[in-house]
């Protein structure tokens, strides 16, 4: 048996891996599940999983889930605060974390799960978009396996060579839908309400990934992190816009063989394939069916329709503490957006703002880089008054 520990369960991709997880309930057994506040969908999985432990970063609201279990007879114990999701990261009777918890909020836990050795499956691209060197080291230092969830990371890791390194990797052809706003009239975006921005045309996401794809900060936040999981230039990572999200992306060798991962656009064929590497098992995604697709299109990026793509390319170009700078300005961004506080035009113009007033450091340790993180929040605070 496989103890798993799901960081994030009530969300998206946290109630997608339960659902792979209870096809295969004779291989993995979970033994901690952990949400910031959801007490009655952590209650329900609870119910159904029987781990071990359930976390609640909230502590009332942990108090009320330690009520409501008691009350069920179930032996569950209820822990609370942040400090407990690097705990049931570390467990030695975890072998597999998956890191599903949204923004650098989820990187410590995430970076818990690398330092105890542990097979991490990582959906928290935040992780690595703040911590890219440190996180990696980690990983290396402490011999874990580092797989990717984010379904174009997942995609490029199955085309990629067998063993593990990049030889004769010429480039990564990163696919992206374009999200909802691909061709809205640009001076239309100025308008658009939290509701549009969430109606993502092929994938049914959390409410933040949901509005970084519609300002394709989502892509610029991929592109790092492909840069770190996958050790290539940025130069070598080339969006491509391709709106049915069928290929998941490409990789393309030296002898121009391209290797495409397709699929449904449906995140548990991600998540069964990181929890069973290298096996394969039965994700309940349905056979994909091409004619129905029929085709196939792409086109180039529109850098000046999404800013923050370009932005993205700007701060892995800079190195140093500015994707953390970048990701901590764009939580509070989409954040304020999504609560009428500022236009979604002002997304790309806020998170420019914080990185030009930001002074430029390499980060020393991890404690540093959540220094930053919260000295570029207060900074972003202070701009939204300006955001009209
Ligand atoms: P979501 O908003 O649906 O779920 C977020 C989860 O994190 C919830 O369980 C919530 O309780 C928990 N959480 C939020 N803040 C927390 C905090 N401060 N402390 C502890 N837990 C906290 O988000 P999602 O769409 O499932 O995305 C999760 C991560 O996976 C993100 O980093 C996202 O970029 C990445 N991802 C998601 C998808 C997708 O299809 N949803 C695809 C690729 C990558
Ligand atoms: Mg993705």
């Amino acid at each position: 048996m496989i103890g798993v520990t799901v960081l994030g369960s009530t969300g998206s991709i946290g109630v997608s891996t339960l659902d792979v997880l209870r096809r295969h309930a004779d291989q993995f057994r979970v033994i901690a599940l952990a949400a910031n506040s959801s007490v009655e969908k952590l209650l329900q999985q609870v119910t159904e999983f029987r781990p071990q432990y359930a976390v609640l970063v909230d502590p009332p609201a942990a108090e009320q889930l330690r009520q409501r279990i008691a009350h069920q007879g179930l032996a569950t114990e209820v822990l609370e605060g942040a400090d407990a999701l690097e705990f049931v990261a570390s467990l030695s009777q975890v072998d597999a974390v998956m890191a599903a918890i949204v923004g650098a909020a989820g990187l410590r836990s995430a970076l818990a799960a690398a330092t105890s050795g542990k097979r991490v499956l990582l959906a928290n691209k935040e992780s690595l978009v703040v911590a890219g060197q440190l996180f990696m080291d980690a990983v290396e230092q402490h011999q874990a396996t580092l797989l990717p969830i984010d379904s174009e990371h997942n995609a490029i890791f199955q085309c990629m060579p067998a063993n593990g390194g990049k030889e004769g990797v010429k480039r990564i052809l990163l696919t992206a839908s374009g999200g909802p706003f691909r061709s809205v009239p640009v001076d239309d975006l100025h308008h658009v309400t939290p509701e549009q921005a969430c109606a993502h045309p092929n994938w049914d996401m959390g409410k933040k990934i949901s509005v970084d794809s519609a300002t394709m900060m989502n892509k610029g936040l991929e592109v790092i992190e492909a840069r770190w999981l996958f050790d290539l230039a940025p130069q070598d990572i080339q969006v491509v816009v391709h709106p049915q999200s069928v290929i998941h992306s490409m990789v393309e060798y030296v002898d121009g063989s391209v290797l495409a991962q397709m699929g449904n656009p449906d995140m548990r064929t991600p998540i069964a394939h990181a929890l069973a590497w290298p096996r394969r098992i039965d994700s309940g995604v349905a056979s994909l069916d091409l004619f129905e697709v029929a085709r196939l299109d792409f086109e180039q990026p529109d850098f000046k329709r999404f800013p923050c793509l370009q932005l993205a390319y700007d701060v892995v170009a800079a190195g140093g503490v500015m994707p953390a700078v970048l990701n901590a300005a764009n939580e509070v961004s989409v954040d304020a957006f999504l609560n009428g506080r500022i236009p979604f035009s002002a997304i790309p113009r806020l998170n420019q703002a914080v990185m030009e007033n930001a002074g430029q450091m390499q980060p020393q340790s991890i404690e540093h880089l959540l220094e930053v993180d919260q000295r570029s929040r207060r900074q972003a605070e202070q701009f939204i008054p300006q955001m009209v």
